[in-house]
């Protein structure tokens, strides 16, 4: 895939970055891709979102292979209740 153009870049590298991980997620990002290059990003909303409301994404469809500890904006502070992290620590536990 071809770098992405300058507005689809600055999405990706100044905005993606900062929006945090929830297993209650408001928010999902589209690629639009044109021969190869990705010409748009677009954060889109998946549910009603009261002003106010911080902004979060999915986790990574890999989240279970992570090493560490998942941070989940939800969870924040309690992540032994987080259910994405429930099923991290198992698989990783091997009760997959
Ligand atoms: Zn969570």
């Amino acid at each position: 895939m071809a770098a992405p153009n300058n507005r689809a870049n600055e999405i990706i590298t100044n905005v993606i970055p900062h929006l945090r991980h929830s297993c209650e997620y408001n928010c999902i990002v589209r690629y639009t891709v044109r021969r190869g290059e990705v010409i748009n990003v677009t954060i889109m909303a998946v549910k009603y979102i009261p002003t106010g409301t911080e902004l979060t994404l999915p986790f990574r469809n890999d989240f279970m292979e992570s090493v560490v500890e998942l941070e989940c904006a939800e969870h924040d502070g309690n992540m032994s209740q987080c259910p994405m992290e429930q099923r991290r620590r198992a698989w990783q536990n091997g009760q997959h």
